[in-house]
């Protein structure tokens, strides 16, 4: 079917007025300075993230307001305050201070979405701790290498997953000198080594000062999807909290009205980012689904506790799209007024089905776990060209730069300042919540800069209006007689075909073009693989692509091999398909 190039502004009447509509005027006028008086910050010219996220609203009337609603199958609901989260994360900071645990130590998390792990990271961050929060499908492996690369000292995390994945490896992490356990239904088994968070948590006072931190000072350790290789540990300082302020209205235009469902595990970035400190900072009421992805479940949620902004990734979309129209449109979503996306490019047939199926396009954004917060997006401010990931936002310069030839390791590049190029996708650094560091890998950091330039590692092109176009990242790029060929633009054409729900596409070594296309593909709930839908597939890719893009090959999967975060792990595609080794799985997602 074709379809118009552009979806217009999408604000319903009716709808609050979103927080930005001139897109030029307001990145003229942006400061990043100018934006951290929006912030409360802390006497003496610190910053924290937690006390702006939480402790900053006690003296308005979002105290009252559900802060996080805890969801999960067959239990009731369970709502948090901001005032109460304010006295739990205090509390949480008290029993850090009674173990002495020390500013800059790190703190780890490992369990699922329990209002635990939200009242750990928050009261760490307000004691000047660095948390991680690990996700908690993760095995013991990944899990003993994180907590070991970043000295954790406290690891907080439950009796069924420390009887699982951290006793057996305990005399392997010498750096933990506290594991605090959170009791599940079955209550505690109280093992040797460890204390019971509970019961500290009752004896702790409800009452803490935060801790004077600085904008510089750490605050958070993520690690890297994994998608490309071994997880890096992307260091965060504080001040991040001002890109989280901010992208918080600009690409997710948060109110402080909002129901806001951010489906990112916190193990995860965005879980973090997005799922726990930005929409505190609205004063938004947060939905936490304590379960595990499932479509029925889904659209309920969606409806039942009236979401009115969404944060999701293509991978989830790709999955509703696949169990078909007719369960979403069981139900009515008249709450629902802005969706966004980000992990994967969103292809534009996912655009589209958010407009046909929900109501409203789907806004894609770009970034990283680098970057620490949202850079590149599609926001209310300008009307959506479906496959871009959108505009800068204020205070974000980002560039398409092309390699120079240069000298031993050294790098260089030049601006491409022509529209349409492709190239690679680098930013001008100076935003707050830039990463400072890989964790013991500082060769690979200095890497990604040239001057002031930060290199993404991502292939894209900028139109002449501006909007940035994924292309692949720079490892996935495949060259074929000549040409250069995103899988991106490959694997939404396949997209479009009635049949597909995903498509992963790799370079497959070719002794006379260099390497040719080969398409991985899934099937859409009811389809079956035979031969001629293979042609059909081909057949529609030919049309679209031309025979010197189209795949040569296309395979059948069940599913694609993705990472916990949701991403198609290509390299795994291409490692399995030449049978060489698989290199580092640790963030596979189990069964695939
Ligand atoms: P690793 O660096 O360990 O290989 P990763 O890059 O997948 O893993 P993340 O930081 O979680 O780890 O993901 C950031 C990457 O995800 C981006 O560099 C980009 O390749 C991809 N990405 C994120 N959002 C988008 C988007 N909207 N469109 C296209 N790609 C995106
Ligand atoms: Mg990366």
């Amino acid at each position: 079917m074709e379809r118009p190039s552009v979806i217009h502004k999408t604000v319903r009447a009716g709808d609050v007025a979103p927080h930005w509509q001139d897109y030029e005027g307001e990145r003229r006028r942006f400061s990043w300075d100018e934006a951290r008086k929006a912030l409360s910050g802390l006497p003496g010219g610190g910053i924290n993230i937690g006390f702006e996220a939480v402790d900053r609203h006690l003296n308005t009337n979002v105290k009252d307001r559900v802060a996080l609603r805890f969801v999960a199958r067959n239990q009731p609901a369970l709502d948090l305050s901001y005032a109460e989260l304010a006295r739990q994360t205090n509390r949480f900071a008290n029993v850090l201070e009674g173990l002495g645990i020390q500013k800059g130590a790190h703190l780890f998390v490992l369990s699922g979405r329990l209002p635990e792990l939200y009242i750990a990271v928050l009261g760490a961050l307000k004691k000047g701790i660095v948390v991680t929060p690990m996700f908690s499908a993760f095995g013991p492996e990944p899990v003993t290498t994180r907590i070991n690369l970043g000295d954790g000292q406290v690891l907080v995390t439950t009796d069924v997953l420390y009887q699982r994945k951290i006793k057996q490896l305990r005399q392997q992490m010498p750096s933990l000198r506290y594991v605090l356990l959170i009791a599940e239904e079955g209550g505690l088994t109280h093992e040797p080594g460890t204390l019971d968070l509970g019961q500290l948590m009752r004896q702790a006072s409800d009452a803490f000062t935060t801790v004077n931190t600085g904008a510089e000072d750490p605050a958070l350790l993520h690690f890297t999807s994994g998608t490309t290789g071994t997880p890096k540990g992307a260091l965060h300082v504080h001040g991040a909290v001002v890109t989280h302020f901010c992208t918080g209205r600009y690409a997710l235009d948060l109110h402080t009205q909002d129901r806001f469902w951010c489906t990112a595990d916190p193990g995860w970035v965005t879980g973090t980012s997005y799922g726990i400190i930005a929409p505190l900072l609205q004063g938004v009421t947060s939905i936490i689904d304590r379960e595990e992805y499932d479509a029925e479940r889904w659209y309920s949620l969606l409806a039942e506790e009236r979401i009115s902004v969404w944060y999701t990734a293509p991978t989830a979309l790709r999955m509703l799209m696949k169990s078909g129209k007719e369960l979403a449109q069981k139900l009515k979503y008249p709450a629902l007024r802005f969706i966004a996306s980000v992990g994967e490019p969103l292809n534009p047939e996912a655009v589209w089905w958010g407009q046909e199926v929900l109501g409203l396009p789907i806004h894609d954004n770009w970034w990283q776990t680098e970057t620490g917060g949202i850079m590149i997006a599609n926001t209310p401010a300008f009307d959506i060209k479906p496959g871009s990931m959108g505009r800068p936002l204020p205070g974000v310069d980002a560039y398409i730069v092309e390699h120079l030839e240069a000298e031993g390791d050294a790098l260089n590049v030049r601006v491409i300042e022509a529209p349409d190029v492709e190239g690679e996708l680098a930013l001008r650094g100076g935003w707050p919540s830039m990463f400072r560091g890989y964790l013991n890998n500082e060769a690979r950091y200095k890497k990604c800069f040239v001057d002031d330039l930060y290199l993404t590692g991502d292939l894209a092109r900028r139109d002449a209006e501006g909007y940035f176009w994924f292309v692949g990242r720079a490892d996935d790029v495949i060259k074929s007689a000549g040409h250069l060929i995103g899988p991106f633009e490959v694997e939404s054409v396949l997209m479009e075909h009635s049949a597909v729900a995903e498509a992963g596409v790799i370079g497959k070594p070719d002794p006379v073009v260099g390497e040719v296309v080969k398409a991985f593909v899934s099937l859409k709930d009811g389809c079956v693989a035979n031969e001629m839908l293979r042609m059909d597939i081909m057949a529609h890719a030919r049309k679209r692509l031309g025979a010197a893009v189209a795949p040569k090959e296309i395979a059948f999967l069940p599913t694609l091999p993705r990472t916990r975060s949701g991403k198609i792990m290509r390299r795994l595609l291409k490692a399995r398909e030449l049978g060489l080794p698989e290199g580092d799985t640790s963030t596979l997602e189990a069964g695939a």
